[in-house]
């Protein structure tokens, strides 16, 4: 391959384009992202940038040098449409570019409230820079924060917001927080945080309109007929692959633009990586979309390699974590389908490691202020590991020594 084009300079197509150079890809690399600056990590922007903690020079991937010294053409611009035939994406600003491999790393975009009022002035999602940009400066004069979601991103929302003297109340379908990913038993430690902190979470709840007063909303109604009181409203309700691009070429679209192990579509000459990939998981037997830095970043590495001769399937260990005000949450593994857990407590309030067994066989791992466990559990799962949940429940067991 002579030349590569990345559609989309986020935690993929940024890593994409590094690693090529890494290894020592000597051709043209064309990086294209839609929104202005240099590339950024979005975790932050829930978190530390949002609090004001980091300023946005810490969350550039790679300084402006960068991309000069790497010979990294870095397009603010818009893919289009992608003409297979020719090899050849269109962009926004009414220009072309062949490619010899293209990257798809176009993420995701969040799904939007269904409920009338939604676009009203202070009902925020957190994706992006702009947004957090648009959201901090609020956070100072609000009063009352509706958050729809307790996933990650509305807990990590909720934790800042208050932690800044907002009342936070969360509206949540579910019956727990952050179901989709982690254990019951980390869900309750969560609640029992937030509660702490003053977060009224609001279970099997949803709403049905945001009102307004002159733009700005100032309400919100629960679907069991509630007012609540809000000068703000933050939704975290999940995302929506970015596959308009790949439909319209014709590429196949399952949950994400699919790909096969090597993290190629049905075309050779189009890879696809990061949020927006289904791709076969090694741990789950079946096509899963991942949003997480690791699995952005470990993609991006498998495509690099692989288009510089070293091909491999991907299979790397998925990992995740989320901070929370004094609450570090780091997950290894995947949960899916776990039927049985032991829980390790530590000698702090917040300190506990949950062992997550599928069929008796170790499937993930979950520990609250524990880097130590999780740096273990990162090794054991990255080989087989005989570990039941007989023995991680006896007297006394502790990770570490199990390693050992
Ligand atoms: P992105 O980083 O989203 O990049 C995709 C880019 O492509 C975007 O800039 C988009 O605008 C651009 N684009 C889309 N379409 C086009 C087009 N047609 N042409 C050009 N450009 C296009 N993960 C963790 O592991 N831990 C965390 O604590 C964590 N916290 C997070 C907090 C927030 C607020 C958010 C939003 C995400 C967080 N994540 C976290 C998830 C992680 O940031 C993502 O999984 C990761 O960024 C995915 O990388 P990506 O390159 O696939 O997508």
């Amino acid at each position: 391959v002579e030349s590569v084009v990345i559609a989309g300079a986020g935690q993929a197509g940024l890593q994409v384009a590094a690693s090529l150079r890494q290894e020592g890809f000597q051709g043209a690399i064309t990086l294209i992202g839609d929104e202005p600056g240099l590339p950024y990590q979005r975790p932050p922007l829930s978190k530390a940038y949002l609090l004001g903690k980091i300023g946005l020079a810490n969350m550039h991937f790679r300084p402006a040098s960068f991309f000069e010294e790497q010979r990294v053409t870095l397009l603010h611009d818009s893919v289009q449409a992608i003409d297979r035939t020719n090899r050849r994406v269109t962009l926004a600003s009414g220009g072309a570019l062949d490619y010899g491999h293209l990257v798809l790393a176009v993420g995701a975009h969040n799904r939007l409230l269904p409920v009338p009022g939604a676009e009203l002035d202070g009902v925020f999602g957190v994706k992006t820079l702009a947004d957090a940009d648009a959201l901090a400066p609020r956070l100072a004069h609000v009063k009352n924060a509706v958050v729809v979601g307790a996933g990650f991103i509305g807990l990590e929302f909720a934790a800042v917001a208050s932690a800044l003297g907002v009342h936070v109340h969360v509206l949540e379908l579910g019956d727990r927080p952050m179901a989709r990913a982690v254990s019951k038993e980390m869900s309750d430690a969560f609640s029992a945080a937030h509660q702490s902190w003053g977060v009224h979470l609001d279970f099997r709840q949803g709403l049905t309109r945001i009102d307004g007063d002159n733009g700005r909303v100032c309400a919100v109604e629960t679907t069991d007929g509630r007012r609540l009181p809000a000068d703000l409203v933050v939704f975290g309700i999940g995302v929506i692959p970015n596959v308009k691009l790949a439909v319209e070429a014709g590429l196949d679209v399952d949950n994400g633009i699919k790909v096969d192990a090597n993290l190629l579509t049905q075309d050779p000459a189009i890879s696809a990586i990061g949020d927006v990939a289904s791709f076969p998981s090694h741990f789950v037997e079946r096509h899963i979309r991942l949003e997480s830095v690791q699995n952005a970043m470990d993609q991006a590495r498998t495509v690099a390699a692989r288009l510089m001769g070293k091909t491999a399937p991907y299979a790397a260990l998925p990992w995740f974590w989320t901070d929370q005000r004094d609450l570090k949450l780091q997950i290894v593994g995947l949960n899916d389908g776990y039927d049985d857990t032991v829980v390790l407590r530590g000698k702090a309030a917040y300190q506990m490691t949950v062992l997550c067994f599928r069929r008796g066989q170790l499937v993930a791992v979950e520990t609250l202020n524990r880097p130590a466990d999780h740096m273990v559990a990162r090794k054991l799962l990255g080989r087989s590991c005989q570990l039941t949940p007989r023995e991680a429940g006896a007297e006394g067991f502790e990770l570490k020594a199990y390693e050992l």
